[in-house]
């Protein structure tokens, strides 16, 4: 069960369960009370550096033990966290740490180029005040005669309505979005996850999502709050993560689509199709970020594995709905019904303020506790009303409550008054043989209003028609069909790896 909020989360478990395995990382082990250590050894160096109550921090860094522990550092002194994606340019950053004012960086060995370039570029902006590099390492090493005397300035009790967390949405829209998650929007998100996929102690958690993201950021507090533990990979490497499973000590692993195709690729090999036994002994595979394709989902439930599809956004602190495994095959391509802490409501796509009937298509809106305090950019006002979000994705809910997310509403093409939803053409389009990767989307017609328009990887030459006879002869609606194809060598993916469909859009025209 989930501990009282009104302690910081570690020491309690520090207390409590001492002993019990928090982290394994790179064949070491730490149990509550090393972790505890290891934080507190942290906070006591970075408070000597100058980084105290409300400071906000940037991150840079990949996943590794010492990334946990600085975010329970920080916790200790009630500095914010700004978690930045390793994977964007300097530029990139350097807008984040302007647009959250961020005053510090800390960085490790495999990212120190990149946070010295962007300091670089602080240096030519207008901010250099006050901004300042820290290595990771460098602080663990730090002068130990100074711990007594900087303990004070730790937070003993977690405030729920404090800010945890900056995390930048994946820019897959547009420019990214800086989220504020306070430690309630965990707090929350953690019990009502643990209530749905009925977690405990006994877990033991594979993280290969980076940590930066909230998928991986959430594991960290689900893990403290249930007493369970956390095995991290420094990054998602399919021969370790098969490996890791092939230990039989996981029970938990979270996954976006692309990571468990590559795996059901690889085990479908003859040198470890054995393994597959151990992925259907899993008592979860979270499966988040984006919609998984029809077809992944009929191999998984082929080979009956434990999969949970799951939807969710930075904003939400992770989960909004999560599909429990016994339920894939009956609700197929449904999310599942909202978590405890979340209400879900559909609206007119053109009129939030009415709500549509059971089964028909609209906006999603969430409310509840796990909904963010607001972004770091007060200018972004539309998407939070009456504590409703207005998460941009259109979908449906059934009779019995089970939510299926269709498309999101950018995305979403409107020709000759017909709604069409690029997922599903896409969907279709990869089902060819000589198409590797496809994006659909709607372009302005004086006629039509919009036509749908395909931009296509292929391994070899494809006109319009063979394209659309193919798409007919998998029953495809004559309206859906696409009017032009483009050919491109790659598509423009975000540093999330999601398919950047306005860039496609704006190379268009
Ligand atoms: P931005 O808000 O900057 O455009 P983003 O929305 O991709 O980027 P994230 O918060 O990382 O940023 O992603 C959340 C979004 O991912 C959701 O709003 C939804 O569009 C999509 N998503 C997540 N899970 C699912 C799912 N199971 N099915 C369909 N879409 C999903
Ligand atoms: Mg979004």
């Amino acid at each position: 069960m989930p501990i009282a909020p009104n302690l910081n989360w570690l020491t309690q478990r520090a207390i409590q369960t001492c002993d019990r395995t928090a982290l394994i990382f790179a064949d070491r082990v730490w149990s509550y009370a090393e972790m505890e250590a290891e934080a507190i050894q942290i906070a006591r160096n970075l408070s000597e550096q100058g980084i105290g109550y409300g400071c906000r921090v940037g991150i840079l860094m990949e996943n590794h033990g010492n990334y946990i522990f600085l975010i329970y550092a920080l916790a200790k002194l009630g500095s914010i966290a700004v978690l930045l994606n390793t994977r964007l340019s300097a530029k990139e950053l350097n807008w984040q740490m302007q647009d959250s004012a961020t005053k510090f960086l800390i960085y490790d060995r495999r990212t120190e180029e990149k946070a010295c370039e962007v300091i670089e570029r602080f240096q030519t902006g207008d901010q250099t005040e006050g901004l300042k590099l820290i290595e990771i390492e460098a602080v663990k090493q730090a002068d130990r005669d100074s711990q007594q005397r900087i303990s004070q300035d730790f937070i003993p009790d977690i405030d729920l309505e404090s800010i945890q967390a900056i995390i930048y949405t994946s820019g897959t829209t547009g420019k990214p979005k800086g989220v504020q998650l306070t430690y309630g929007n965990h707090f929350h998100s953690a019990i009502a996850s643990a209530q749905n996929l009925d977690t405990d102690t006994r877990d033991n958690w594979l993280v290969c999502l980076p940590l930066f993201h909230v998928g991986g950021l959430s594991i960290i507090w689900r893990s403290v709050l249930d007493g369970s533990t956390i095995t991290l990979e420094p990054r998602f490497d399919l021969e370790r993560v098969i490996q890791a499973i092939a230990m039989g000590k996981i029970t938990l692993i979270s996954l976006v689509p692309t990571m468990l195709t590559r795996i059901l690729d690889r085990l479908s090999q003859s040198d470890v199709s054995m393994q597959i036994e151990e992925w259907r002994k899993l008592r979860g595979i979270l499966l988040g970020g984006a919609a998984p394709n029809q077809q992944l989902l009929e191999r998984c439930l082929e080979l009956k594995l434990p999969i949970m599809p799951t939807y969710g956004m930075t904003e939400t602190a992770s989960q909004i709905a999560t599909l429990s495994p016994q339920d894939v095959m009956c609700k197929r391509g449904s999310v599942g019904q909202p978590l405890q802490c979340s209400q879900v409501r559909i609206v007119s796509i053109d009129f939030p303020e009415i709500e549509l009937p059971i089964g028909e298509i609209g906006q999603i809106l969430v409310k509840g506790t796990n909904v963010m305090a607001g972004y770091v950019n007060s200018s972004i006002t539309e998407t939070l009303r009456d504590g409703w979000l207005h998460t941009g994705d259109l979908g449906y809910v059934d009779s019995e409550g089970f939510l299926y997310v269709v498309s999101r509403r950018t995305d979403l093409i409107i020709s000759g008054g017909e709604n069409i939803y690029p997922a599903e053409l896409e969907e279709i389009l990869m089902q060819h043989p000589a198409i590797q990767d496809a994006c659909v989307v709607g372009v302005s017609d004086r006629e039509w209003g919009q036509i749908v328009v395909a931009v296509l990887v292929t391994t070899e030459f494809l006109t319009v028609t063979e394209i659309r006879e193919f798409c007919l002869s998998r029953d495809l609606a004559k309206y859906k069909l696409p009017k032009a194809i483009h050919r491109v060598d790659r598509l423009p993916k975000t540093a999330s790896g999601k398919l950047a469909r306005h860039k496609v859009l704006e190379s268009l025209s």
